[in-house]
């Protein structure tokens, strides 16, 4: 296996416009994603995803075990775009959006160039035998990836257990949060073997999004590709073979080089390809030295590589679109028809209904009332005509945030609405300070009249 037997890759310094055009984009991610723990939105955290608890925020939205059918709904819509993203774009995302990468390429890889050099001066370096200089340079790049492992398994503690108490366990006795700091040693060790061990074998061999590409890619699917029409016969076959027409590929294995998957793009679309496009910027460089065409190495899919012409693929854009916006709307109205309070109202176990002396019939219900918004709310119950609520303890209903809360009650139905059906169904409406904020559904018993 891969991993197993585990052979460094050296690749050379990236550079270029598309480059630097990742750069940006991975500032702008790394940024949101060190930012939005700390934001706070309706009184919430912008973004928490605390599975210790159950319970997840987005943009001051509560959710909790009650809302799975959203989360399952999302997390639908999510494979669904994801496979119709890659349809279309192939493995873009790996390249420029995937927190693997833009920490490997962008943060650890640039403090292995800043500390060790580019690739050559690596490789050099790591065939000495150890003397002061190597120990030196590999202490302070095992140091700095050790705090940078430290900062980011911060960062991904502030998701799962909110910054608030990420903060209580960074400024608190460490006897007091021993789990908390365990949990922090922990991350830290995993991220650092990750990035300095593991590095492209996560997208390589480990990731089952890369090991998908194989289905969910298709001729049309836009791909880092070779256009081996242009590019052959490359330099070393037109020096064997003089007479052959010359192809536009020199042969300078650049695109190998800077490949941080160790893989040459001229032998076709491999799985291992993150579609990174430092080989473009690299190849483009070359291509300018020789006043040759750029895009040698491109974005293409196969269906151009093989026919020399793209098929308009409108239909299927929009197609793909329109699914996508669909489920948008879909999943939009859910959220937006969510209710803050959830309530459950079941007939007390073991009992049937009571005939009052007046003629009434009286059913015992518990409810269990769950305030999913980040206020205490007071609680008013209606339910619908010809019943009334008697409370078996009279007391204000008030709802402590993100809290549960659990009563009794009979429901009364006069003589005069009775029913010729042993079972009806009965709703329920649940306000605070006159707002809907929940509803419910029961049955009800009675004798048949
Ligand atoms: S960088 Fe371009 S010219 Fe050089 S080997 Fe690769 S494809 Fe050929
Ligand atoms: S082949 Fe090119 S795009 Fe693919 S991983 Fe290597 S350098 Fe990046």
């Amino acid at each position: 296996m891969q991993i197993l037997s585990r052979q460094f890759i050296y690749p050379k310094r990236a550079s270029g416009p598309l480059f630097r055009r990742r750069g940006i984009v991975a500032a702008f991610l790394l940024g949101l994603l060190a930012v939005s723990p700390f934001l706070r939105f309706k009184g919430e955290q912008l973004v928490l995803l605390n599975v210790l608890e159950r319970k997840f925020v987005f943009f001051g939205l509560i959710f909790t075990p009650q809302d799975f059918y959203l989360a399952a709904f999302a997390m639908l819509l999510f494979i669904l775009f994801v496979v119709l993203f890659t349809l279309r774009f192939g493995r873009l995302w790996c390249g420029w959006a995937c927190p693997q990468t833009i920490f490997m390429e962008m943060v650890f890889r640039r403090i292995e160039y800043w500390i060790e050099g580019d690739a050559a001066a690596q490789k050099k370096l790591d065939s000495q035998s150890w003397n002061r200089v190597k120990f030196s340079k590999k202490a302070a790049k095992h140091v700095l990836f050790f705090a940078v492992s430290f900062l980011i398994a911060n960062i991904f503690l502030a998701y799962v257990i909110g910054s608030d108490q990420l903060l209580k366990i960074l400024s608190e006795p460490m006897h007091v949060h021993i789990s908390g700091f365990a949990a922090v040693v922990l991350f830290t060790s995993v991220f650092y073997f990750v990035f300095s061990y593991l590095r492209e074998t996560v997208c390589t061999v480990i990731c089952p999004y890369g090991r998908l590409q194989n289905v969910l890619l298709d001729k049309d699917s836009l791909v880092v590709a070779y256009n081996s029409a242009r590019g052959e016969p490359r330099a070393k076959h037109q020096k064997s073979l003089p007479d052959m027409p010359a192809g536009d590929c020199v042969d300078c294995s650049l695109c190998v080089q800077v490949c941080p998957t160790g893989i040459d793009i001229r032998k076709g679309t491999q799985l291992e390809c993150i579609n990174c496009t430092a080989c473009i910027d690299v190849c483009n460089t070359v291509m300018l030295k020789t006043k040759k065409a750029p895009d040698l190495i491109g974005f293409y899919n196969a269906r151009f590589l093989e026919t020399g012409k793209a098929k308009p693929q409108l239909l299927k854009q929009y197609g793909y679109a329109t699914v996508v916006v669909a489920g948008l709307i879909l999943f939009g109205s859910m959220l937006y028809q969510r209710q803050p309070v959830d309530a459950t109202i079941l007939r007390a176990s073991g009992t049937l209904y009571q005939v009052r002396p007046d003629g009434s019939v009286s059913n015992l219900y518990t409810a269990t009332l769950i305030n999913k918004t980040n206020r205490k709310i007071p609680i008013r119950l209606l339910v619908a005509a010809g019943y009334r609520i008697q409370y078996i303890q009279k007391k204000e209903l008030l709802i402590d945030k993100e809290a549960t809360t659990n009563f009794s009650f009979f429901l009364i139905r006069d003589k005069k609405w009775a029913s010729t059906s042993y079972k009806t169904d009965v709703s329920f409406s649940i306000h605070t300070n006159g707002r809907l904020v929940g509803t419910a559904s029961t049955k009800f018993f009675s004798p048949i009249e």
